[in-house]
């Protein structure tokens, strides 16, 4: 899980986009990075900061304080978790896009994807299937369950890596990821992700 890692406790930082602001243009435009990096993701970040200073969390990495508030029915500790969460889901987001994505996986990965899912167009229509399941704000999820790769989907602000899977890519589906490019065209934003901008090498390297 060393990808996953992010060992510096607060101040969290945002950290700087994979590519320019440009670079995922036209499947997702500028326009968009610039609310969804540069206002929704850095808003998490701030909030979070601001939340956990002079708290028992304030030393915590960012992946021991999801840990520590998942789950627990206090509404202060639900806040922490959900800003600490997004703060986390959107760095992994931006790293499962890349310019001139899609394509085939490397060898590894779609030997497991075919063992999972028959073909990668299988897994490709599960995950989109799973986008658009997905009732309300969340997050669809290629993962890593024990030795299986799944798809799976949360809403809001959860993430696989509280129910112990391991998460090889995710593609957002809150509407701040879409609507100004596509508005209510959910599918057509997830069909553009998968076909022109996934990151397999990613997906792969998180395979470990
Ligand atoms: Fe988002």
């Amino acid at each position: 899980m060393s990808n996953l890692k992010n060992k510096s406790a607060s101040p969290h930082i945002l950290p700087s986009l994979p590519y320019q602001d440009n670079a995922l243009d036209p499947a997702i435009s500028a326009n968009t990075i610039s609310f969804h990096y540069g206002k929704h993701h850095k808003g998490y970040v701030e909030k979070l900061n601001e939340l956990v200073a002079g708290t028992q969390f304030a030393e915590l990495s960012l992946e021991e304080i999801i840990i520590a508030t998942s789950g627990k029915p206090s509404m202060a500790t639900m806040v922490i978790f959900n800003n600490a969460a997004q703060t986390w889901n959107h760095t992994f987001y931006w790293s499962s896009l890349k310019p001139k994505g899609g394509g085939e996986p490397p060898a590894m990965l779609k030997q497991k994807i075919e063992a999972a899912f028959g073909t990668l167009d299988a897994c490709k229509k599960e995950l989109a299937d799973a986008a658009m399941a997905q009732f309300g704000s969340g997050w669809v999820w290629l993962v890593l369950d024990g030795v299986t790769l799944k798809v799976v989907k949360t809403g809001n602000a959860d993430l696989p890596l509280t129910n112990g899977m391991k998460p090889l890519l995710t593609i957002d589906v809150w509407e701040h990821a879409y609507y100004l490019d596509y508005q209510n065209r959910r599918a057509d934003y997830v069909k553009a992700v998968l076909d022109e901008l996934i990151n397999w090498d990613f997906a792969a390297k998180n395979l470990g």
